[in-house]
């Protein structure tokens, strides 16, 4: 687990001026990484920081002579399309950077006229995928959702006995994970109606969102060779916001018995930023597990696990339909969570995910499933919200919804903060549901 560093301290200000608003996501203290280029150029796509409401462009800033001279290999990686060799490189060099990343926004600090010019805004920036994800795991790491969900299909047994010994998890597809900011056709799947004999092919009917958070794999392990608990988090590189786009119609049908497939794999969002694990140190919290149920096997417990396993981070669900746009209407919050209520931890799902030998690779993406809370404005999918489409939300503006409808933008964002440690953000995983296209 990362200890906290003087990158952490609070009073630290940036010459970013717009870093030292309170409201940023992107304050000194963050330093998230992205892959992106200026908008509308003829450039190649290369990581960035975030600062404020701008980026730094970290090969530009290597050009300009910002950083140490045993840097160079590192910063070399960080002049590609994608963060998977920076992410290879391990905590100690991501580590490095962050220092000498932080020491150069700071207020006073003698880099400011070289790395004024390696400033891009935002508002002029396009964004990548930024890791070539080989493989993408999807786990089911909340209680509560797994319970709700449970209950739709399964009144009298809701909660399947292995979920509380297992991080239960599922293989996704990875290539149709796309940034922040796209939209996506309506998929067509097979769908059968309880009275009906006979499935249709036909357009998704209950099309849903899943509030989720990614994990990026950084260092990866040697097949055959599983990743202790104790060392789990030394192979995360960070989080962000993800959404798992979701047809329940096309899932209802075909789950059973090896669970979802063309119900997921149509659409993911994942959110352009990457929250390292370092800068999410001081909003770590205690993970605990009722007294009543079972404890985990000593594989997936440890004592920082018990201490701090947990990430004490704020989930949103907004929402704005055709009609809010038209209107001149903003996005609607229809959920907030917490990731400190998950089940299982990252380190936890890290632990199980390789305890077989199954060899992780730097780039690799974990979601943790859907992250819904105990009351009803917490829950992270409609599927929860409205018991199944039995009972709709209403939205301000006098519209319901039982599943999304077309034209409809779902945007997830995430958020820490902490009585000690300044509010840090993840930025936004938006995406647009479009017409579902004319199968020929
Ligand atoms: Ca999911």
């Amino acid at each position: 687990m990362t200890q906290l560093n003087e990158t952490h301290q609070p009073e630290l200000r940036s010459w970013v001026a717009s870093a030292n608003n309170q409201q940023t996501d992107f304050p000194i203290q963050n330093l998230p990484f992205s892959i992106f280029r200026r908008h509308g150029r003829n450039e190649k796509f290369r990581a960035g920081v975030a600062i404020g409401e701008h980026i730094v462009d970290l090969p530009a800033a290597h050009k300009a002579g910002v950083f140490s001279m045993s840097l160079t290999p590192m910063l070399r990686t960080l002049n590609k399309s994608k963060l998977n060799k920076f992410m290879g490189m391990g905590k100690g060099a991501w580590s490095e950077l962050r220092l000498e990343l932080s020491q150069a926004l700071r207020e006073g600090s003698p880099s400011q006229a070289l790395l004024e010019n390696c400033l891009v805004p935002q508002t002029q920036a396009e964004y990548k995928v930024p890791a070539r994800i080989g493989d993408y795991t999807d786990f089911y790491t909340s209680i509560n959702h797994a319970t709700n969900v449970g209950k739709l299909f399964r009144p009298d047994n809701p909660l399947l006995p292995n979920y509380q010994w297992i991080p239960i998890g599922y293989h996704g597809r990875s290539s149709s994970i796309e940034v922040s900011g796209h939209g996506f056709h309506r998929p067509h799947g097979q769908l059968k109606a309880p009275d009906s004999d006979t499935p249709v092919l036909a357009p998704c009917k209950r099309l849903d969102y899943e509030l989720e958070v990614g994990i990026y794999i950084g260092k990866g392990n040697a097949m055959g060779h599983p990743i202790g608990i104790n060392q789990a988090e030394d192979h995360v590189f960070g989080l962000c916001m993800f959404n798992d786009w979701s047809a329940r119609d096309i899932q209802a049908w075909e789950y059973q018995p090896l669970g979802p497939f063309l119900s997921k794999s149509f659409a993911s969002t994942v959110s352009p930023w990457i929250v390292t694990m370092e800068a999410l140190a001081p909003y770590r919290e205690a993970w605990s597990r009722p007294s009543d149920h079972p404890q985990p096997l000593p594989y997936l417990e440890s004592h920082d696990n018990r201490n701090v396993g947990a990430v004490d981070m704020h989930l949103e669900v907004l929402l704005q339909t055709a009609k809010m746009k038209a209107d001149g209407h903003a996005a609607e919050r229809v959920a907030l969570s917490n990731f400190n209520q998950s089940y299982w931890t990252v380190a936890q799902m890290v632990a199980h995910h390789s305890v077989n030998g199954c060899n992780l690779k730097p780039g690799d993406f974990l979601g943790s499933g859907t992250q819904s809370g105990t009351t009803a404005e917490s829950v992270g999918a409609l599927l929860e919200a409205t018991q199944g489409g039995k009972n709709p939300i209403n939205l301000s503006n006098g519209e319901q919804r039982t599943f999304l409808e077309d034209g409809d933008t779902v945007t997830l964002t995430g958020w820490c903060d902490s009585e000690t440690a300044p509010r840090i953000g993840f930025g936004h995983a938006a995406a647009t549901v479009l017409p579902a296209l004319e199968i020929e």
